[in-house]
């Protein structure tokens, strides 16, 4: 049984529903955490702000409880340390669960802290415990010029920074992407030969959405050789130009012109869809997407259209997370693992700095899968 515990009262002055650490079997408000909260209320935090803080304090007051020499007014940054990896452990579930046990995110354990610190800073501040304590524990801040409209932060997240060991290292997940059966049921669940060539020119380039909708038919070089054209790149390609006049506001965020190489199967694609643009509309658009069956037909295909497409691709083909950029991250990946060069990738992908492209280089698990069925064949021999 835990020492302390978390109780909601109401507060007569605001009748605001406030949370209180109370302790042990007579429920004792503790008395710093009761002053902590009423200062936090008088500076005006929300009663959300609040609630959220004090069952953090509560869970810390208990650690420190449990945990043999240590005292909650004295820690150290190796206990708080300790705090933090108890945090980060897999917590565990509720009986007859089959789930698998997860630690907290580094998110949440980063707001634990918050809270911890800023009650530590507190208590420091109003003489329960010795500011050395928490000068363990931050690091000065320097503002060498602090604005009058200084905005310390909802949790005051701007007013400290945790000391190195502390802190909650922001991840850089692996962007998603998608399997390949989702690439052919997004595919196969296209209506018309203009979104499949759409979908397949996403898959196959990794090109942005807006880059994508901003094509000019003059920058398709889908002949084995473009020399007639003045370009001296081999095989079929696409460019991607920037340009400013865009009409249907398809930008291109590239901030240089690119060229990314094609298959010939997107080739086969694109002529279908030529056949029918052909046979719809008498369209001398330069823009490769254009309406052929809603809207002002022969104009430029905008964004808020593309994505009502992707939207229906979404429940057509069960891939409720669809998402344009998906194909750019699985793009992005593929060549990755295929083991296209990082700067190349970046080339490809447009990135103007190299840390763009560096996400994608995080390994996935299929990746670790391979290295290790690698390793046992090499241990069986
Ligand atoms: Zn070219």
């Amino acid at each position: 049984m835990s020492r302390y515990a978390v109780r909601t009262a109401v507060l007569p002055s605001t009748s605001q529903r406030l949370k209180f650490v109370v302790e042990g079997e007579t429920l004792q408000v503790v008395p710093e955490v009761r002053s902590f909260v009423l200062s936090l209320s008088a500076a005006g935090k929300s009663v959300n702000t609040i609630s959220t803080y004090v069952p953090k304090i509560a869970a810390f007051l208990n650690w420190a409880d449990e945990t043999p020499l240590t005292d909650w007014r004295t820690v150290t940054v190796p206990q708080l340390t300790r705090f933090k990896w108890s945090l980060e452990a897999p917590q565990p579930t509720t009986e007859g669960s089959y789930e698998a046990p997860a630690g907290r995110s580094d998110a949440t354990v980063g707001l634990y802290l918050t809270a911890v610190v800023e009650f530590l800073r507190y208590c420091a501040r109003s003489d329960y415990i010795d500011p050395t304590t928490v000068n363990r524990l931050v690091e000065p801040r320097y503002l060498g010029h602090v604005p009058a409209s200084f905005d310390p932060g909802e949790n005051g997240q701007f007013r400290f920074k945790l000391v190195k060991q502390l802190r909650t290292k922001p991840v850089q997940h692996r962007p998603k992407t998608l399997a390949p059966a989702a690439v052919k049921a997004v595919t196969d669940a296209t209506l018309n030969p203009r979104d499949r060539f759409l979908i397949e020119l996403l898959n196959a380039t990794g090109i942005r959405i807006g880059e994508a909708l901003g094509l000019r038919r003059e920058d398709m070089h889908f002949l084995p050789t473009s020399i007639n054209l003045g370009c001296e790149i081999a095989g079929p390609h696409i460019h991607i130009v920037r340009r400013k006049d865009n009409e249907n506001y398809a930008f291109g965020k590239a901030r240089k012109s690119r060229h990314v190489p094609v298959e010939p199967s997107l080739v086969r694609t694109y002529s279908r869809y030529q056949a029918e643009r052909t046979r719809l509309v008498n369209a001398d658009s330069d823009y490769v997407f254009v309406n052929l069956y809603k809207g002002r037909i022969g104009a430029p295909y905008t964004y808020s259209a593309a994505m009502a497409a992707i939207r229906g691709l979404r429940s057509r083909a069960l891939v409720p997370n669809l998402h344009p950029h998906l194909f750019r991250h699985t793009r992005a990946t593929a060549w990755i693992e295929e083991g296209v060069e990082r700067d190349v990738v970046q080339d490809l992908l447009g990135h103007a700095v190299a840390a763009s492209t560096a996400v994608y280089t995080h390994p996935s698990p299929k990746t670790l899968r391979d290295a290790v069925d690698r390793g046992r064949i090499g241990g069986a021999e």
